[in-house]
């Protein structure tokens, strides 16, 4: 079996991920040629002109990874770290990710390469509508539809929606994750988070204990980390400490996650919490709690800080945030590892709700939104667990097997290869 490199780039990881298990499912050469790269890629030049009249040059992207199971679903992020290597993982990462939840869509990915917190609003909407208009000859309702990601929004959602009807008329379903007002799905805001919840509940009572026995750290508190942190807290586990770019809190005895919110829509960070204590990013990572939950950026387990990782658990609400290297170490030290594939796709899952009330021009209860997600993410991490214990493999492991082999059969099917 080959070995990981700790200076792989993103793609090459998930591609990584993606040959151990192919290796382990027998698939053919054709088939995992055409399943490792990817559909479509498109750069486009986004010359914006800021609110003093110069014009700045961005790039933004947009990859289709693979569309055997559907039309190509995924978010945009803005993000400087946000290149074609990057977006290409995370388009990957959406084909995978949408087998598991199975849920009738492809994967891709977009992203403008920008630190959208130096960009006034109108800066930002000028932004968001000229991507649309430059990707919108190979997005579609039925084709490729975005959704939020990092630094993005149901506003963002809004802008585009608006910005591709004025070229093909209403078309609410081209975006998910909008405002409710047009469109979006109750309880999609909060569906990333619920789904973390949701498999991480079922995981600790596999391991025959329960929420209020817990402690749990998270590392972010965008859209993610911030409703992982309300719904697990409302479930019974101690959060005990979160963080965003300002810094980390702790407070051992648990944080009152409301108080906490209203803090931060004073004051613009969790840093400076009364009542607790501050520590880094990184701190919080090791911190000695039952479960961790990477809700942040990518890659923040790694090589060297694996090994200090105290947490039972590790449910992966971001995108990558284990390298493959980190990942064998957490395994090897008995960590139990939700991949991100599975821990955060309840929220792809609440976008594919919201599109199919889209095309129904109906729209759901809450109550009906939520008890939907959750029999799909029971049921995707009863498979993997299952699957898992069949065949004596990680979760991680056992998650792409079961997405590879949908996707696999969905173009042999189709007469791809
Ligand atoms: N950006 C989210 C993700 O990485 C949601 C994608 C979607 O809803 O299409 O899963």
């Amino acid at each position: 079996m080959a070995e990981p490199r700790e200076d792989m780039s993103a793609f090459e990881s998930v591609t990584f991920f993606f040959n151990e298990v192919a290796d382990q499912v027998g698939l053919d050469d054709q088939t995992r040629e055409v399943l490792s790269g990817t559909y479509r890629e498109i750069r486009v030049q986004i010359p914006l002109r800021r609110d003093n009249g110069s014009v700045e040059t961005l790039y933004g992207y947009r990859v289709q990874h693979n569309g055997a199971r559907g039309p190509y679903k995924g978010g945009v992020r803005y993000h400087p770290s946000a290149d074609l290597d990057e977006v290409r993982a995370l388009a990957a990462l959406m084909t995978w990710k949408t087998a598991v939840a199975d849920v009738p869509f492809g994967g891709a990915k977009g992203g403008i390469k920008v630190d959208p917190t130096a960009l006034s609003l109108t800066e930002q909407e000028r932004m968001t509508r000229r991507f649309m208009g430059q990707v919108s000859y190979i997005v579609g309702v039925n084709r490729d539809i975005m959704a939020p990601d990092m630094n993005t929004n149901a506003q963002t959602m809004a802008w585009m929606m608006d910005a591709y009807g004025q070229r093909a008329g209403h078309s609410p379903g081209i975006v998910t994750g909008k405002p409710v007002e047009l469109g979006g799905s109750l309880g999609r805001d909060a569906a990333t988070g619920r789904g973390v919840v949701m498999v991480t509940n079922e995981a600790v009572s596999d391991a025959g204990t329960s929420p209020d026995r817990l402690t749990m750290a998270v590392q972010g508190f965008g859209n993610v980390g911030s409703w992982t942190a309300r719904l697990a807290a409302a479930d019974g586990y101690r959060v005990v400490a979160v963080s965003d770019v300002g810094g980390a809190i702790h407070n051992p005895r648990g944080l009152n996650i409301n108080d906490l919110m209203d803090h931060l829509r004073d004051s613009g960070s969790v840093a400076g919490y009364p009542d607790s204590e501050a520590l880094t990013n990184e701190e919080l990572l090791e911190l000695d709690v039952d479960v961790l939950v990477p809700a942040a950026l990518g890659e923040v387990i790694t090589k060297s800080n694996a090994d200090r990782i105290k947490a039972q658990w590790v449910a992966e609400g971001a995108n990558h945030p284990v390298t493959p290297v980190a990942d064998r170490m957490l395994v090897d030290n008995g960590v139990v590892v939700i991949p991100d594939i599975l821990a955060n796709a309840g929220g792809v899952t609440v976008s594919y709700f919201e599109w199919t009330q889209n095309i129904q021009q109906f729209s759901w209860e809450e109550d009906r939104v939520n008890a939907e997600l959750g029999k799909h993410m029971r049921t995707a991490y009863q498979q993997v667990r299952d699957y898992g214990r069949a065949r004596s493999c990680d979760l991680r492991h056992a998650a792409f097997a079961i997405a590879v082999e949908r996707v696999a059969t969905a173009a042999h099917l189709r007469g791809y290869v």
